[in-house]
């Protein structure tokens, strides 16, 4: 595999792990504020991005090419408002596609078919990472102040399943 490609993977994989440290750490907001339907959705999504590293993992070890883990930064643990934590994920997650998208586009210039291959699953779960944090987003604006819609925002966004 070309150097670059695989040192720009071991990066992503750091990324990845530091998108399940930041929502660990969103989720420990929630629980300590009894938000404990933020703080399930959040720890799904924290075990989600560990899968994510997982599979840029197994894809480096699966084409013999060399697995060299990063420090992973601390993550911020404190946020003004439910809003705020939920527009920063959001951001987050486009920073997240951008990075897969300029992966691609290296994996595209070196013909590195498999990579491209495997980054489609990736592009594909952006678009599905974006769509479910910006639709708690949108939730979240226009529940505004209003105390009992937050806790339905809460109450609904905890039912989610694990997938
Ligand atoms: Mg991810």
């Amino acid at each position: 595999m070309n150097e670059m490609l695989v040192s720009m993977i071991n990066d992503q994989i750091e990324h990845e792990f530091f998108s399940a440290y930041l929502y660990l750490s969103m989720a420990a907001y929630f629980e300590a504020r009894s938000l404990s339907g933020f703080a399930h959705w959040m720890r799904l999504q924290a075990d989600e991005e560990r899968e994510h590293a997982m599979k840029f993992f197994d894809f480096l070890v699966d084409r013999g090419a060399h697995v060299d883990l990063h420090a992973i930064s601390q993550p911020p643990s404190e946020w003004d408002t439910v809003l705020d934590v939920f527009e920063h994920a959001y951001q987050h997650e486009q920073k997240v596609s951008s990075l897969i998208h300029t992966l691609y586009e290296k994996a595209v210039q070196e013909k590195d078919y498999p990579t491209q291959v495997m980054l489609h699953w990736f592009i594909e779960e952006q678009v599905e990472e974006e769509k479910s944090v910006s639709e708690i987003v949108d939730m979240l604006r226009m529940a505004e102040d209003h105390r009992g819609a937050l806790l339905q925002v809460n109450h609904r966004v905890g039912k989610r399943a694990s997938d």
